[in-house]
């Protein structure tokens, strides 16, 4: 059943109700709480780009190289190295200070990508990994997410 629903932001919707009468009912009186679909997304969007700019203000003093990959890989691993980083400048007892600093030079858009999920000490622990002490380093291929200055 088709019913147009006056949601909570003043527009109008027509949402399609599926199941029983009683349920209609309930459905369409939850919906008239809620904000409408477009005005969901407009304030999803703004506050998306509310944290994507507080991010970038919490990083701006950092010197960061630019990322390596796809265009869209890049893409997303700007914006998610920003969260990242922004995080754990916001969270200095995150502690390894190396591992931070490591962190600044990684520069596989994969790998941020690939670890966007991890709690900050275990990012840190990943990045941490890929330092090599200088004896071993000469003997191995560099570790491919490090920027080369490391
Ligand atoms: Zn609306």
């Amino acid at each position: 059943m088709e019913q147009r629903i006056t949601h909570a932001c003043g527009h109008e919707q027509t949402h399609y109700l599926t199941g029983f009468a009683s349920q209609h009912d309930r459905k369409a009186r939850w919906l008239t709480t809620t904000k409408c679909r477009s005005c969901f997304i407009t304030e999803k969007k703004t506050a998306q780009a509310d944290a994507a700019s507080r991010d970038n203000a919490a990083i701006a003093h950092l010197d960061l190289p630019s990322l390596t990959g796809s265009e869209r890989q890049v893409a997303w691993a700007t914006s998610v190295r920003a969260s990242r980083l922004a995080a754990l400048v916001d969270e200095p007892d995150a502690g390894d200070t190396d591992a931070f600093h490591t962190c600044l030079t990684i520069t596989d858009a994969k790998w941020w990508i690939d670890y966007r999920d991890l709690a900050n000490t275990d990012l840190l622990a990943t990045a941490g990994s890929c330092i090599r002490p200088a004896s071993i380093a000469a003997e191995m291929a560099a570790p491919s997410c490090l920027h080369q200055a490391a």
